[in-house]
């Protein structure tokens, strides 16, 4: 993985994307088939959303479709719309 959790808190890292850097929310997270996708954020506030990472590999070419659907471009992982997890907070 790609991730850093060296800069922010415990909750939040740092990672690498094509536009800088960008934050993953551990807390934030949708379980895919072979490990969890995070929400990536522009910012450390968490106020402009970049994307996703994948959790299996630290891929952020995770594409969604409009069902919501998400689909790691670098390994296996993804998710089906139905599987959102958004208990976990
Ligand atoms: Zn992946």
């Amino acid at each position: 993985m790609s991730v850093d959790a060296g800069d922010g808190d415990v909750l939040t890292a740092a990672v690498r994307t094509a536009d800088g850097t960008g934050y993953a929310a551990y807390n934030e997270r949708a379980d895919g088939s072979v490990a969890p996708f995070y929400v990536v954020y522009a910012d450390s506030d968490r106020t402009d959303r970049y994307g996703y990472i994948c959790g299996a590999c630290g891929s952020l070419a995770v594409g969604m479709d409009p069902m919501g659907r998400l689909d790691c471009a670098e390994c296996d992982n993804s998710r089906k719309a139905a599987q959102w997890d958004a208990a976990y907070l």
